[in-house]
């Protein structure tokens, strides 16, 4: 069986892209850190669309649990392989450069950006060797056009972007595609706290977007019609920045 393995899986625009994937008849991985219930959630959303689906908690950001938990799923699923990976799990900790800790600065771009080489590395073997593959990697406006009080996330997007480019080019003969979409503001957990007032009035849609408007981006790139786009980002931020 072939499945897909949405990082981030359990809340947000992860849990929109689990039920698009699902209900493109992929099984599909829900991957998370800490919030069981929230994961559980997407387990039965997914289930009462008549899905497939499983849970995989780990921590992106550590190579050790990421590693350990992909191959207690190899060994459990001898046969079965990731052919769709959607690398999306993301946290912002937002400060001036000036006030930014050590911490702040590391676990978002461990997060993101090391999370995306830990949990990729182990997938792409599978994917060259069948030579179909699909990887999915969410990055942000921040980015593309970088925000104030954001150095590391903007970092973490930024660099997700440039090692998503260099590896279209590395896998490309193999006829897996690998591509970015970056959204910009999302009507989820993460941007709660945002002023949407204010902020809505800079984006030309005059509204957040909904994570299934960013999932159906990505059940487009996860699919056989998007054979041949590979190493592009593709924006979903009503047309906020281009
Ligand atoms: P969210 O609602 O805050 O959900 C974050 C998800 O990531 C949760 O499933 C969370 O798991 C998981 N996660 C966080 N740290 C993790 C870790 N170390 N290991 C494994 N999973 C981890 O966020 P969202 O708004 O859906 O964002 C999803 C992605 O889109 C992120 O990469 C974010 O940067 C990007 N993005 C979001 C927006 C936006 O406006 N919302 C805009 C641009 C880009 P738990 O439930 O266990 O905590």
């Amino acid at each position: 069986m072939k499945y897909a393995l949405v990082t981030g899986g359990s809340r947000g625009i992860g849990r929109a892209i689990c039920l698009k994937l699902a209900a493109m008849q992929y099984p599909v991985l829900i991957n998370y850190k800490s919030n069981h219930d929230a994961a559980n959630e997407t387990r039965l959303l997914v289930e009462a669309i008549g899905g497939k689906a499983e849970l995989m908690p780990f921590d992106t950001s550590n190579a050790k649990e990421a590693d350990e938990a992909v191959s207690l799923w190899q060994e459990k699923h001898e046969g079965d392989s990731v052919a769709v990976l959607v690398n999306n799990a993301g946290i912002r900790m937002d400060s001036m450069m000036v006030f930014m800790q050590n911490e702040q600065w590391h676990q978002v771009i461990d997060t993101t950006l090391n999370g995306f080489f830990y949990v990729t590395r182990r997938l792409l073997k599978d994917m060259l060797t069948s030579r179909w593959g699909r990887i999915i990697n969410v990055a942000s406006l921040s980015g593309l056009k970088g925000l104030p009080g954001q150095t590391n996330y903007s970092a973490a997007k930024a660099a997700l972007i440039g090692a998503s480019k260099a590896l279209a080019q590395e896998v490309g003969p193999r006829k897996v595609t690998v591509n970015v979409i970056a959204p910009g503001f999302i009507e989820t957990d993460m941007t709660r706290d945002l002023d949407e007032k204010q902020l809505k009035q800079m984006i030309p849609a005059g509204r957040f977007g909904r994570p299934e408007e960013v999932a159906a981006l990505a059940g487009f790139l996860a699919s056989d019609e998007a054979a041949y786009i590979t190493g592009e980002v593709i924006s979903v931020n009503g047309g906020l920045y281009t």
